[in-house]
């Protein structure tokens, strides 16, 4: 058993007041809180570190709307509009596989932070969330925990978009976490300097890659077929090379993955190479054991691009990503829980807050939505059971494993942001549990914001 101390109680200062406090600003949150501020309530944006965007600008994830292609059918809405506002502001360039443009993950900061501005968000960086204050099952609020020591934020309702759904949990809602075996890789993620674009480019078109060569000795892919000789930004050759060569040792055979882009400077970012099975990203001795092992495995994989990879022989590191990347850990038991029936064959729901492509990516399942084939995302996965006023948004939201390749997506996350954001403004503004929100006039403002519902 756990050694435990006991801690006296104590008075805590309210440091604010707000009708929707957001905790987390990744794609779920940033959105929640944008959507709830646009529907004409005051809200708070909480964040644990210096900068808003979550797994973007946190983790160094680039790669925002890489699935769209011609016939691609999506919601719009705030997921759209930070790709156009990350291009009018020189945050984003051409994707290398698809028609969309690739977010910079350092110049989004500043896009984030100008929409937050722009939305007369109450900004909170820096302040970690520890614990809910709760009057019997419902949540009133929140503890933060920051360099000003402990302090309380009271909301009327709170939107818990961590992304491992901490707030939930914490309240007593009933989470799921994967089993540590089945769970998504961790990775850490770098960016590099010094790479000859032009030449780099040659050997990428000399040696063209494709989805199916994600399929090899240890990633075993699901494709629908037509995605099999489509190009992927995939580099998976070099480390196959160094293994034979033994230039790196072979159980480091789960470096490889793919590039996101390419820059004039010679940066060559979004390196999304290192795997890091059985990381809990909920344990803070998991995730400093893997920190430290992804970091020792990027200097292994920049070896061998350097050696192996035409255009990088000069490549250094730019940056790592400020935190290792966790793409798996709770999600929420809701209020309904998403299937792969729903994400495999466009599931239809009254509820809908919002439209998602038929793109599955994760669980060895790839599946790109060139067809015009869609889902409906119900507003009862954003709700979980037991615990009132409080909605999930982003990654954590309810739903089996492969409805959860869908929707953990960015720009699905921004779809259930936006739809927790509206529906928790209209519940304080019409005084209704969210239980009980009107449905219909959620439907109606998310149409007003640019959403496609149905
Ligand atoms: C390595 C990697 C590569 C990926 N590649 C892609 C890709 O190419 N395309 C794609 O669409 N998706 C990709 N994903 C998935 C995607 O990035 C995530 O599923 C998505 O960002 C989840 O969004 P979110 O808003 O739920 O959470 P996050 O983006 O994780 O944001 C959560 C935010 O909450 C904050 N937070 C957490 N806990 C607390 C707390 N206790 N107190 C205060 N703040 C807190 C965090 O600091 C963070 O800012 C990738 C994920 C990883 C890890």
């Amino acid at each position: 058993m756990t050694r435990t101390i006991s801690e006296p109680a104590r008075e805590t200062p309210v440091a604010h007041e707000t009708d929707v406090l957001v905790v987390g600003s990744g794609p779920g949150g940033l959105s929640a809180a944008i959507a709830a501020a646009r529907s004409g309530v005051r809200v708070a944006l909480l964040e644990r570190f210096g900068c808003f965007g979550g797994n973007v600008t946190v983790v160094g994830v680039e790669g925002f709307a890489w699935y769209r292609h011609e016939q691609t059918v999506e919601a719009g809405g705030i997921g759209r509009e930070f790709e156009e506002r990350a291009k009018e502001m020189g945050a984003a360039v051409p994707e290398s596989q698809s028609l969309s443009y690739e977010l910079d993950s350092e110049g989004f900061k500043l896009v984030a932070d100008r929409l937050v501005e722009e939305a007369g968000i109450h900004p909170m960086l820096h302040r970690q969330f520890v614990a809910p204050i709760m009057n019997g099952n419902s949540i009133e609020g929140v503890i933060v925990e920051s360099k000003a020591g402990r302090e309380a934020v009271l909301a009327k309702r709170v939107i818990d978009a961590t992304g491992d759904a901490d707030v939930a949990h914490r309240a007593g809602a009933p989470t799921i976490k994967t089993p540590l075996e089945d769970m998504q890789a961790a990775s850490v993620m770098f960016h590099l300097a010094g790479v000859d674009k032009q030449a780099f480019l040659q050997g990428v078109k000399d040696n063209p890659q494709t989805y199916k060569d994600w399929e090899n000795s240890t990633w075993h892919m699901e494709t629908d077929g037509k995605e099999d000789e489509m190009f992927s930004p995939f580099l998976g050759k070099p480390f196959d090379q160094a293994i034979k060569d033994g230039v790196i040792p072979a159980e480091l055979k789960t470096i490889g993955g793919t590039w996101g882009a390419v820059h004039d400077s010679g940066e060559l970012t979004y390196m999304n190479l290192i795997h890091l099975n059985e990381c809990d990203g909920t344990d803070p001795e998991s995730l400093t054991k893997f920190e430290m092992e992804g970091r020792r495995q990027t200097l292994a994989a920049i070896d061998v691009l350097r050696k192996y990879t035409p255009g990088c022989e000069d490549a250094r590191l730019r940056n790592f990503g400020m935190s290792i990347g966790i793409r798996d850990t709770r999600k929420i038991d809701a209020s309904y829980n998403m299937t792969e029936e729903d994400v495999r064959y466009e599931g239809r729901f009254e509820d809908s807050i919002g439209i998602y492509p038929e793109f599955i990516d994760g669980y060895g399942i790839l599946i790109l939505p060139t067809t015009g084939r869609y889902m409906h995302i119900p507003y009862r996965s954003l709700l979980p059971k037991k615990i009132e006023n409080l909605l999930v948004a982003g990654r954590a939201i309810g739903g089996d494993k492969i409805s959860h390749a869908a929707t953990r997506n960015m720009s699905c996350c921004a779809v259930t942001g936006q739809g927790a954001g509206v529906a928790a403004a209209l519940s304080v503004k019409q005084d209704t549990p969210l239980t009980d929100v009107n449905v219909s006039a959620v439907q109606q403002e998310l149409s007003r914001q640019d959403v496609r519902v149905h």
